[in-house]
């Protein structure tokens, strides 16, 4: 494990992603970007599967948006 100091100091979390069944093709997106069904690969249009993906955090405004949402009692 590498324990050394960069320039950049980005957390790597292991993240569940979408990515695309067709093996050909590179093609996944985050999780946070995706819709709740199954979305469809951009790049070829096939189905896409989930998976795990080693990825820098990200502060993600639709995170906090979902956040601000539940804090809301109606
Ligand atoms: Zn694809």
């Amino acid at each position: 494990m590498y324990h050394k100091k960069s320039l950049e100091e980005v957390p790597i979390e292991n993240i569940s992603i979408w990515s695309c069944e067709n093996e050909a093709c590179k093609g996944w997106m985050r999780d946070n970007f995706a819709f709740e069904s199954a979305p469809i690969c951009v790049h070829c249009n096939s189905p896409m599967v989930k998976s795990m993906k080693m990825l820098p955090q990200l502060n993600n405004p639709n995170k906090d948006m979902k956040s601000l949402k539940k804090g809301v009692q109606i």
